[in-house]
C-alpha cells in the first residue's frame, strides 16, 4: 500500500519579484520514483530545496509526518536525504570521510554519549563506519574508502554523494539531475542505481533533464514550467501531453 510520505500544499516560493515556484500541489508516496522535469529555470531545484527544508515556502505548506515546513535537520531525522545539482564533497577528504558526514544526524542523537561516555562513542563511531561501508557497497564504490574524493571521476563523486545521503536510511531520497555531465552509458548505470534505491524501499524524487533516464525509471512524472505544475501523470501520457511538448520545444 502506497503511503503519503510528504504533502506539498499550494506551495509558492518568491525571490523578490520572481515566483520561482507557484501554487504547487504534490504528494510524495512510498515505493515510487517520482520524476520532475521542466525547462531550465522552471523551479525544479527550488522545489527540491523546499522538500529538503533548505527553502521555506513563501506561501503554502509542506507537511511531513504531521510537521509543517520543518527545518532541514528535522527533515533529515524524519528520513529525507538529498544530493545537489553540483556535487558537494569535502575537498581533500577521503571517500569514507565524505560518506561519514552523512551519518551525523543519527550520531547527534547520542550527543550525551559522545560527550560523557567515550566507550559508547567509540561503538557508535564503529557502527557509522560499518554503515558507510554498506552504503558504499550499495553504490558500487566498495574498496575505494581511502581514495581522496577529488581524485574520483564525476560519476564516482556522484555515487559518493548518494552514499552520503543514504547514511541516514532515508525514506525519501531527493536527487537533483544525478546524470548531468554523464555519457549515455553512465546515465543508464545511474538509472539502474536509482531503481535499486526504490527496490530497497526508498521513495525517490528525481529531477532529471535526461528524458531517456526519466522515462525509463519514473513511475509518475510532474512537469514544471515557469514555477507552475503544468502536468502530472504516467510517463507515457506525459510524453504525449501538448503543453509539455510546447514547453520543451518553446512553442
Ligand atoms: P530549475 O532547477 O528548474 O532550473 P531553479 O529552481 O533553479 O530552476 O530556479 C527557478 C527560478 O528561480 C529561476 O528563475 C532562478 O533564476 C530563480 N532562483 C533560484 N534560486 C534563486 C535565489 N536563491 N535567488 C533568486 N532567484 C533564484
Ligand atoms: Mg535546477
Amino acid at each position: 500500500m502506497k503511503e503519503v510520505l510528504a504533502d506539498i500544499q499550494q506551495v509558492s516560493v518568491r525571490f523578490g519579484g520572481l515566483w520561482a515556484v507557484r501554487r504547487v500541489d504534490l504528494q510524495i508516496r512510498s515505493d515510487e520514483i517520482l520524476g520532475i522535469i521542466g525547462p531550465n529555470g522552471a523551479g525544479k531545484s527550488t522545489l527540491l530545496n523546499v522538500l529538503s527544508g533548505l527553502q521555506r515556502p513563501s506561501e503554502g505548506s509542506f507537511v511531513v509526518a504531521g510537521r509543517v515546513n520543518p527545518p532541514p535537520w528535522v527533515l533529515a531525522s524524519l528520513g529525507v536525504g538529498r544530493s545537489f545539482q553540483t556535487v558537494r564533497l569535502l575537498r581533500g577528504g577521503t571517500v569514507m570521510e565524505n560518506v561519514l558526514v552523512g551519518g551525523h544526524v543519527h550520531a547527534d542523537r547520542n550527543l550525551v554519549d559522545i560527550l560523557f561516555r567515550r566507550r559508547v562513542w567509540k561503538r557508535s563511531e564503529q557502527q557509522l563506519v560499518e554503515r558507510a561501508r554498506e552504503v558504499l557497497n550499495f553504490v558500487d564504490m566498495a574498496g575505494q574508502e581511502s581514495v581522496i574524493a577529488d581524485h574520483l571521476s564525476l560519476q564516482e563523486r556522484r555515487r559518493v554523494e548518494m552514499a552520503r545521503a543514504l547514511m541516514i536510511r532515508p525514506k525519501i531520497l531527493l536527487l537533483d539531475e544525478p546524470t548531468a555531465g554523464f555519457n549515455p552509458q553512465e546515465s543508464l548505470q545511474m538509472a539502474d542505481l536509482i531503481v535499486r534505491c526504490k527496490e530497497a524501499g526508498i521513495a525517490v524524487v528525481l529531477v532529471e533533464h535526461n528524458m531517456r533516464v526519466l522515462m525509463r525509471v519514473a513511475e509518475r512524472v510532474m512537469v514544471m514550467d515557469n514555477g507552475e505544475k503544468i502536468a502530472e501523470g504516467l510517463p507515457e501520457a506525459i510524453a504525449r501531453d501538448k503543453r509539455v511538448v510546447e514547453a520543451y520545444l518553446g512553442g
